[in-house]
């Protein structure tokens, strides 16, 4: 490290600020690109949302446990020239997701099609012509929208609008829940297939039909688990990345992008300057603009549109590791609450706390026993709260009550005396999100995916003032998720290929 000079650059180098899943799949293409890439690390482990917490044999997954789009991943080793097979196991899940209902309800969602069809028509008959209709419509939106549109750069609004004719003519402007209920009848069944923009962050009352193409999508590639966790994808991530020649450095916070005359030249960390050709932002969009890049002038007007975005919830995470196993559930658990629209309304709209929650709750060892010790499972329990920019609750004080109400509703509805069984928990509130995370408003999935901040609206995967300054994650086009931010690195790193080529 030494002192800041332009000069100083390497003629191909990069720095990566921050290793979420998107920050690594840039990392390893732009390291097999020819670029000698360096990823520099706030937190003590890579990851990020995609973090791990090992806790008495336990193995919390932080974050995502839903691997959907194996394919995109398998991508980023094949480039390395690896086989992503030699580096972890991916199990299947079946079903995706089991669904419970406050009335005694189960709906188990998977791609099983004859299973699927016989649950709707079981609600409501005419939902089975409804549902095959639905998805007739959802694959041709999974076609514009993620096929041919899920992994390019949008720099242009001309671009977008060259682009998007199609889904104008599926009237992909409407909401999820719209388009669902205008061919399913059943309220529940309507949930069943709408909750799932929830995983990416979008209000499925407000965000565009653009996002049924997670039905198809979740249909044509499954739902995985990596063997030992999701965090032992992120380690054959990093590995895979060092193996090619790449360096990654933790407990290494990024304070400031520096640049000159207009162009990134590396960056500042505790120990000084260290140079490179072009820098590429894993970190949350808010963060760089108005923190590490604080005092450039020529992004003056970027950093104060980031005020004005809207951004996505936030999430309460309990993490527990228990003696107790429960027949009843399944791998990857949704407990609806009793209200479903109103309760999203508090979430992304009011910003109150409500009394009512709907919880998803992982319950890893039902695929691999490993995630606990003999005899113990580990499970976690997640509630989608308000961000911290529409809500003033005061986390540091509601945490362990909130903890407790859920515990509470989980033991009472459907996990009898967990309570007592429970052996090692622990919390993440919204200000974790933004304390560990540099997640600005806490929000768990960066911009919300609304269609005023989709695609050219989006942050730019290249930014439009300073040259050599790249972004690559979910605040970038095409948003959060795992399929979402890996598609973000190919079409960060196809522009940085046409710019450097
Ligand atoms: C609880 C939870 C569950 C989820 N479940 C799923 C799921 O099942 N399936 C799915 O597909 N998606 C899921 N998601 C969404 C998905 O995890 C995220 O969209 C995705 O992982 C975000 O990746 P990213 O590349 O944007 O980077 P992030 O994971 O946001 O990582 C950014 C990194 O930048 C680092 N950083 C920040 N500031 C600095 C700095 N100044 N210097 C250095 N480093 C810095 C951070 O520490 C972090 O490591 C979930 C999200 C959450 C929170």
């Amino acid at each position: 490290m030494h002192e800041p000079s332009h000069k100083s650059q390497n003629d191909k180098n990069a720095i990566v600020i921050g290793s979420g899943f998107g920050g690594l799949a840039a990392a390893i293409r732009l390291q097999a690109q020819g670029f000698q890439t360096e990823i520099l690390e706030l937190r003590d482990k890579p990851g990020g949302r995609a973090y791990v917490y090992h806790e008495q044999g336990f193995t919390f997954d932080a974050g995502p446990t839903v691997i959907t789009v194996p394919q995109c991943l398998e991508e980023l080793f094949e480039l390395a020239g690896k086989k992503m097979s030699d580096y972890i196991e991916l199990l299947e899940v079946q079903p995706f997701y089991r669904l419970f209902w406050e009335d005694g309800t189960i709906f188990n969602y998977s791609n099983k099609e004859d299973e699927l069809l016989s649950q709707i028509g079981k609600r409501n008959p005419d939902d089975i012509k409804g549902y095959q209709n639905y998805l007739a419509y959802a694959e041709k939106v999974y076609v514009e929208g993620y096929e041919k549109l899920g992994q390019v750069p949008f720099l242009r609004f001309w671009d977008m609008v060259k682009a998007t004719p199609q889904l104008v003519k599926l009237n992909a402007q409407r909401s999820v829940y719209s388009t669902i209920s205008k061919y399913i009848k059943d309220d529940k069944t309507r949930q069943a297939l709408s909750f799932n923009s929830l995983l990416i962050g979008g209000n499925p009352f407000e965000i565009s039909s653009i996002y049924t193409l997670i039905h198809p999508l979740e249909k044509k590639f499954g739902v995985h688990f990596p063997k030992g966790g999701t965090h032992a994808l992120i380690r054959a991530m990093v590995k895979v990345f060092e193996d090619i020649g790449g360096k990654i450095q933790c407990s290494t916070p990024v304070e400031r992008i520096v640049t000159h005359a207009g162009q990134a030249i590396g960056v500042q960390v505790k120990d000084g300057f260290m140079p490179a050709k072009i820098v590429v932002s894993n970190a949350d969009v808010h963060h760089t603009y108005t923190n590490l890049l604080r005092d450039e002038i020529l992004v003056k007007r970027t950093r104060k549109a980031m005020e004005k975005k809207d951004y996505s919830m936030s999430l309460f995470v309990i993490y527990f590791g228990a003696t107790k196993r429960f027949d009843n559930l399944s791998h990857h658990n949704i407990m609806f609450g009793e209200r479903y629209k109103e309760l999203l309304n508090d979430i992304f709209k009011t910003g109150e706390l409500s009394d009512d929650f709907s919880i998803y709750l992982h319950a890893p060892s039902e695929t691999d026993p490993s995630m606990a010790p003999e005899g113990h499972y580990a499970y976690y329990a997640l509630a989608p709260v308000p961000n911290l920019k529409i809500s003033s609750v005061n986390w540091a004080e509601e945490a362990p009550r909130y903890c407790e109400r859920i515990l509470t509703y989980l033991d009472e509805h459907y996990m009898p005396g967990i309570k007592d069984s429970i052996v090692v928990k622990k919390w993440f509130s919204p200000d974790d999100f933004a304390t560990e995370l540099n997640a600005v408003h806490g929000s768990a999935f960066s911009l919300t995916p609304t269609l005023q901040q989709s695609a050219y609206f989006r942050v730019h995967n290249r930014d439009d003032d300073i040259k050599g300054l790249y972004f690559v994650g979910a605040g970038t086009h095409p948003g959060a998720g795992i399929p979402g931010v890996v598609g973000s690195a190919k079409a960060t790193c196809s522009v940085i290929a046409s710019d450097y080529a």
